[in-house]
Formats: C-alpha cells, structure tokens, sequence
C-alpha cells in the first residue's frame, strides 16, 4: 500500500473549500493551515496562464523531516504516510526548517502540525475531508501499488508534475496538468 493524492490542475478553481475542511476536520488553530492555494502564472504575454494548486505535505517517500527528527517524532507508517506524534515533539522546529515546501507549522501546544492524508478518516474508510469536498472533484485519493485505483490509472494516463523534484523527497502528491 502507497498512499497517493492526485489533483488535477485543470479542474481546481482555487475557492479554497479544502482548505476550510481541513481546517474544521483536524481543528486547525485560527491564524495556521495544513493546505493552502497556490497560484502561478504560466507562460510570457499574451499567452499566459493561471495555474492553481491546493498544496499540502506531500508525505515524501525520502522525507527529510523525519531523518533530522531527533526525538522520532516524525515517523512514517504503513501506505508512507508521514506523521508526527505531538507528545513525542519537543518542538525543535529541525523539521519544519528541513522541509522544501515549507507544510508544517509550530503548533501553539507546542509541537509541530502538518496534512496526515486525514489518516483518522482513511482508517474509517473516509476519504481526505479535502478530497470529500472539493466542489469541482479535482482531487482523487487512493493507493499507487493497486495498478486499478483511480489513481495509478490518473497518473498511467495524464500528464503529471510533482513539486521541487530536484530535492530529491520523492513526494505522493501529484499535478495533472
Ligand atoms: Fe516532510 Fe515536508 Fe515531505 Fe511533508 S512535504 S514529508 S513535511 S519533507
Ligand atoms: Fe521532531 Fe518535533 Fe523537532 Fe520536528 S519539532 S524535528 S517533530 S522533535
Ligand atoms: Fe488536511 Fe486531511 Fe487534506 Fe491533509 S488530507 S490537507 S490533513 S484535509
């Protein structure tokens, strides 16, 4: 099992419905967020383009923040999904400064928070509270290692993108486009 979020550029509109989900599914404090839009012109005048993104941890496969976690607080489980265990944090921040697209936040409890891919959701069979929502069902959840989920077949058939490959974290979020 390898967890995977795909979203497809194409159909986001940015109205930011993710965002308002996960922040209200995983109590996300007032002032802080786990995913956030991201908005990127394409291309030089006249033939520009708008791209939106709803961007989140990517749950990388070769994650850096958990090879500095000192404490081993940030941990990987079964399908790679990424987390970390707030009573283990001691909120040294080595994580946050490690991760290239910048998706944790200090927690004002004091440990570090990020996206889990709602792993409490995913354990009930419930999708992300971001992919539930999402208005225009531009974001897709499943498993890469089954060759027949929506996803292995999004990403078997369109052209895709992942963030800063050349980090080298192996990211399981990936871009139609
Ligand atoms: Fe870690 Fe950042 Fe990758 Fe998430 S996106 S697994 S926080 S390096
Ligand atoms: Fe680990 Fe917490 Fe330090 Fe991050 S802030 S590296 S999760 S102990
Ligand atoms: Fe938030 Fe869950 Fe979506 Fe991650 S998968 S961004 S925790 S709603």
């Amino acid at each position: 099992m390898r967890y995977a979020m795909v979203i497809d550029t194409l159909k986001c509109v940015g109205c930011s419905d993710c965002v308002v989900a996960c922040q209200t599914e995983n109590n996300v404090p007032i002032g802080y967020c786990r995913d956030w839009i991201t908005e990127t012109v394409n291309g030089a005048y006249p033939n520009i383009e708008l791209e939106l993104k709803s961007e989140r941890c990517n749950h990388c496969e070769n994650a850096p923040c958990v090879r500095c976690c000192p404490t081993g607080a940030s941990h990987i489980i079964d399908g790679g999904i990424v987390l970390v265990t707030p009573n283990e944090c001691i909120g040294c921040g080595a994580c946050i400064e490690s991760c290239p697209y910048d998706a944790r936040y200090q927690h004002p409890d004091g440990y570090v928070d990020k996206c889990t891919f709602c792993h409490h959701r995913l354990e009930k069979g419930q999708l992300p509270a971001c992919v539930s929502v999402c208005p225009t069902k531009c974001m897709y959840f499943g498993d890469l290692d089954n060759p027949n989920s929506e996803v292995s077949k999004l990403l078997k058939n369109r052209k895709y993108k992942t963030l800063a490959p050349e980090a080298g974290t192996k990211p399981h979020v990936y871009y139609l486009i």
